[in-house]
């Protein structure tokens, strides 16, 4: 891939990086990732303006096939989330614009189409993925929220967990069984839209263990949803998953919010004194500094290959799941030597000691989500293997 941008593409992804930057002038208190988003009122009304403000200049739909109100390339999204990245910045709905738009545009009928991604564009309708349940995770194929045909609808009872989002989104797009006695598990299960304001919907949160509420449980009981919704054919939502997975995991945004936290650590060292040196005289700190910035570019190579790959339609699911373990596990990393470098004030929050007002305090914390996440690391070096290697399967 020629990583070399043209001159309008350096002037468009400019134009992203400033409205980004003016964006963020407007950013609530404390607000920090996703969890900003999901976990206060003020912070969710902040993501709904971003997502207006988006939406205005038409960078909801970058990408989309002209007929469904798209301009733009898949490579100008890329630039549009290595903005919002390096910001911090909200707006663009990771479930709606990221993962549904995209599939939809791949895997559903006219009809899904032109009902479902005007309000994706407009950013108004913001959207949550209700797809792990108790017992089916990793087997995501082994879960059992029934969908029973009535007429013109379809009868929904289960439970789903870890639902990122679920209290604040306004629909959901779910895996249900609708054969319970198809040969292979994969064959019964279909995929569906629905309103989170339906009756039989019960959200309840699963706090995460530093207390911010992005996480839930979902209980479906008796949920009547139009049998219209489905996108795909009917047991064949296994299809769909597969598409919507790979979208899933492309990580763009995550590595600027690391290169902007590397320079924040940088200034940081060159600013602090510790015994009349800067810490950026300190060999051991400057060697693991430039590591994080070697391992980080990498990251960021490895990333702009697959987008490049995606706008041509030539991504491997395996390309997906390299950055998405690499990236991840390079947060874990940064997010740990943030906290070393800061020693005991990097442990504080909500008082005049706490450094970058506490944020590697919860970036620590919040790094261990992406082992998990999206399909687990395992899982993901499991696709590696056999699909990007061409080993064996393990029984
Ligand atoms: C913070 C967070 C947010 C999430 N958001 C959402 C969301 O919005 N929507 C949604 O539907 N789900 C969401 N999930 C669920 C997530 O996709 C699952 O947690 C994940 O797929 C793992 O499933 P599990 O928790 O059931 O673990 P299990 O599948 O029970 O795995 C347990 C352990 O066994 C390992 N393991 C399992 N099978 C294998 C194998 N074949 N080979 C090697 N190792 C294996 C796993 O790697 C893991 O370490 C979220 C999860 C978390 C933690």
């Amino acid at each position: 891939m020629d990583f070399k941008l043209t001159d309008e593409q350096v002037k468009l992804r400019k134009q992203f990086f400033d409205v980004c930057e003016e964006l963020g002038n407007q950013k609530p208190e404390g607000f920090i990732g996703l969890e900003g988003s999901y976990d206060t009122d003020e912070g969710w009304e902040y993501h709904l303006w971003c997502a207006k403000e988006f939406a205005k200049r038409n960078w909801l739909t970058l990408g989309w096939p002209k007929e469904y109100g798209g301009q733009g390339t898949i490579m100008d999204k890329v630039f549009l989330s290595e903005a919002t990245g390096y910001y911090d910045i909200p707006g663009v709905d990771i479930f709606g614009v990221d993962m549904l738009a995209p599939t939809l545009h791949a895997t559903a009928s006219e009809e899904i189409k032109r009902e479902f991604l005007p309000s994706i564009a407009s950013g108004e309708r913001m959207w949550c993925e209700l797809w792990s349940e108790p017992n089916a995770g990793s087997d995501l194929a082994a879960l059992s929220a029934s969908a029973v045909r009535q007429g013109d609808e379809y009868v929904i009872n289960g439970q789903k967990t870890w639902n990122t989002g679920a209290h604040r989104a306004h629909w959901a797009f779910a895996l249900v069984r609708t054969d319970p006695h198809a040969e292979r598990k994969q064959k019964g299960i279909t995929f569906i839209l629905f309103d989170m304001k339906t009756p039989g919907i019960t959200v309840k949160p699963l706090k995460y263990m530093d207390g911010c509420h992005l996480y839930n449980e979902v209980f479906l009981d008796g949920v009547r949803v139009p049998a219209k919704n489905i996108v795909g054919q009917e047991n064949e939502g296994w299809t769909v998953t597969q598409t919507l997975a790979n979208f899933e995991r492309s990580s763009l945004g995550a590595i600027m919010a690391m290169h902007r936290q590397l320079e924040e650590l940088v200034s940081y060292c060159n600013e602090t004194k510790v015994r009349g040196e800067p810490l950026a005289k300190n060999p051991l700190i400057r060697s693991r500094i430039a590591q994080v910035a070697c391992d980080l570019w990498a990251a960021h190579a490895l990333a702009y290959r697959i987008a490049g790959a995606q706008s041509k339609s030539e991504m491997a699911a395996f390309d997906a799941s390299a950055v998405k373990v690499f990236s991840g596990e390079l947060q874990a990393r940064m997010a740990q030597l943030g906290c070393e470098i800061l020693g005991p004030y990097g442990q504080v929050k909500h008082s005049r000691w706490a450094s970058f007002e506490g944020f590697f305090e919860k970036w620590y914390q919040q790094s261990f989500i992406l082992n998990v996440a999206m399909g687990t690391n395992e899982i993901q070096r499991n696709i590696i293997a056999w699909y990007g290697l061409g080993l064996p399967r393990m029984k």
